[in-house]
């Protein structure tokens, strides 16, 4: 293979991948991925990463983020980490961030309130943000447009080609995982086709979603593989071209 892949949205502290993790990345490394950023939702996980950082410096860049499902666990010391993660460059961006109304039982103000703060702390430190967005698409998309200053990636999109066509417009960057492989896809595939070549990423989400035709299998970086020959299929372009401004992309929207 003459180009590398990058899997922006990797959950590898999660306990059942973290527990075989040089497994994990050593199937990465064969099947050509050079990058993964590892997504941290507290400050245990953070803590695991920087642990596997060590061991893979090249390989992987953090993002820490408050999750909104996460809402009621937050404390004031876990937002003091975040801050102090930013000022020591520990992390390549915030994230993810943003608004999730699928499951009862939440405060929608208080996610609100979660979600505005980490955009202002993004932009004063200048981190690009990394966007969890999920039944939420008009209060998430407003918020970013009246308090984001910095970039955003909207990461496992899901939304119809009219949000993207928005979220494009936005300057905003998409994220492709899984579901873009499976058999239900459906107005999904449509999506590629209204994003520039230069706002694109891949991801796995992994643990969850493995690509078709995993699914049933634990997801992992080395399965986006699977999603970027997709996606290569949908916009008939060259995988090396594809996959080389990938990691210009990759360069040019996180914090290096
Ligand atoms: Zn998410
Ligand atoms: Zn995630």
């Amino acid at each position: 293979m003459n180009y590398s892949l990058i899997d922006t949205h990797a959950h590898l502290t999660f306990d059942r991948l973290y527990q075989r993790v040089d497994e994990i990345v050593e199937h990465a490394l064969d099947a050509g991925f050079n990058k993964i950023v590892c997504i941290c939702t507290n400050i245990e996980e953070f803590d695991r990463a920087l642990i596997i950082q060590k061991k893979y410096p090249k390989l992987l860049d953090i993002a820490l983020g408050f999750h909104p499902s996460d809402l009621f666990d937050i404390s004031e010391t876990d937002h003091e980490r975040l801050e102090q993660a930013c000022k020591q460059h520990e992390i390549v961006a915030i994230g993810e961030i943003g608004l999730d109304y699928h499951y009862e039982g939440t405060d929608v103000e208080m996610q609100k309130e979660l979600f505005i703060r980490q955009m202002k702390l993004a932009n004063t430190y200048d981190y690009p943000i990394l966007i969890h967005m999920r039944d939420a698409t008009k209060d998430t998309l407003e918020l970013i447009e009246e308090h984001c200053k910095t970039k955003f990636l909207m990461h496992c999109f899901s939304g119809s080609k009219e949000t993207a066509k928005v979220v494009v417009t936005m300057g905003g960057y998409i994220s492709f995982a899984g579901p873009l492989t499976f058999k239900n896809a459906r107005g999904l595939l449509e999506v590629p086709a209204v994003v520039p070549m230069d706002k694109m990423f891949i991801e796995t989400d992994c643990p969850f979603l493995t690509p078709h035709p995993f699914r049933g299998k634990e997801n992992e970086p080395m399965y986006a593989s699977y999603t970027f020959a997709k996606l290569v299929e949908l916009l008939g372009v060259d995988a090396k071209q594809l996959a080389d401004q990938m990691q210009e992309n990759y360069k040019r929207f996180f914090k290096l």
